[in-house]
């Protein structure tokens, strides 16, 4: 397929949804002709709530004097490694917010004492976390990720990037990191060798071409580096929120994955997000680009801080609620690791 550039990106945006669908659809099969659906076994690990960015579209960061702030103690973190490896998991996501007194030794023994008592893969912090990790201890962004994968840090997830456009950062985010400082983490991430996710939380205040500028900066570095293992979009969910407003509906969702497919080439993997769209909608997803399934997420506490029901179940049922939503929207599901080996099929 002929590479899309930016004017023909905005265009998309203007075919029915049947069309673009289709157009994404059949893209997909090109990228996984073997009709294979693969998801991971994991669980986020949100070790701290404290966070002083205060960005204004999050209603999960605290100030530290709040009754309800927390940071986790390591004992806390290895009981839920230990409940995610018990359940076949072979992955933590393990972020949290820019907590003012922790500084790298924390980072460091965590790491340390997880990679010490369990094989799993640890896909942790985000380029918010990483750059102020580097800020506080007076390192560059290379030596920070280096230190932090020495201690253990496998993978960094793609957390943080929302849209990559500094004007829409400016309005919902103004203490956070900007758009080429973002892109500067991974682009440095990937130089090491590390692997690295991408994401887009969209719904907020961005037009269509701040999507489009988003989705060019991802795919200029994985032009430079290939680091990039998938692309995640999600929308924005209001609740609890200091920016508010409404909640972006299933069929703008489903436009901006089926375009996010078609414009990201060079990126083999488009994850749907059942966490904040249900499991019907991530369903419809696969026929709009997506090939994977994301996470069992057997915990999850950023998305749910917003009043947003997400399942709480048993892992066991939730696991089984995911193979099964897969094969009724007619793929094969396969458990995959972080780097899409697939594990298992079911
Ligand atoms: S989105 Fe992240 S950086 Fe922003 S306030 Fe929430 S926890 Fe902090």
């Amino acid at each position: 397929m002929k590479r899309l550039t930016q004017e023909e990106a905005k265009e998309l945006f203007k075919l029915s949804l049947y069309e673009l669908g289709e157009r994404a659809d059949s893209l997909r099969k090109e990228l996984h002709p073997e009709g294979i659906v693969t998801f991971i076994i994991d669980r986020n690990i949100n070790y701290t709530n404290i966070c002083i960015n205060r960005c204004k579209f999050c209603a999960f960061w605290r100030s530290p004097e709040h009754p309800e702030a927390y940071v986790l103690d390591i004992d806390e973190i290895l009981k839920k490694v230990e409940e995610t490896v018990r359940h076949g998991g072979t992955q933590i996501l393990i972020q949290g917010g820019l907590h003012p007194e922790l500084d790298i030794d924390f980072y460091i023994r965590t790491l340390r004492t997880i990679k010490a008592n369990f094989n799993i893969n640890i896909h942790g912090f985000s380029p918010p976390e990483i750059w102020y990790l580097a800020g506080k201890h007076d390192l560059t962004i290379r030596e920070t990720v280096l230190i932090l994968k020495e201690a253990g840090l496998d993978s960094i997830p793609g957390g943080g990037a929302e849209v990559l456009s500094d004007r829409v950062r400016e309005t919902i985010s103004p203490r956070k990191i900007r758009s080429s400082q973002w892109i500067r983490v991974m682009e440095e991430a990937h130089r090491i060798g590390m692997k690295t996710t991408a994401t887009m939380m969209f719904g907020t205040v961005e037009s269509q071409d701040d999507i489009i500028e988003h989705l060019d900066r991802i795919r200029s570095l994985q032009d430079r580096t290939g680091g990039f293992t998938a692309f995640i979009p999600w929308t924005y969910q209001p609740g609890n929120t200091e920016l508010g407003g409404r909640k972006a509906g299933a069929v703008q969702y489903l436009k901006v994955l089926a375009v996010s497919r078609l414009y990201l080439d060079n990126i083999k993997n488009i994850q749907a997000s059942w966490v904040t769209q249900g499991m019907e909608i991530a369903q419809l997803a696969l026929r709009f680009g997506a090939n994977d399934f994301g996470s069992t997420m057997l915990e999850e506490n950023v998305v749910s801080s917003t009043g947003h029901r997400v399942a709480v179940e048993a892992p066991e049922r939730l696991i089984e609620r995911v193979v099964n939503s897969i094969k009724a929207a007619g793929f094969i599901p396969c458990q995959r690791d972080t780097y899409y080996n697939i594990l298992r099929q079911w």
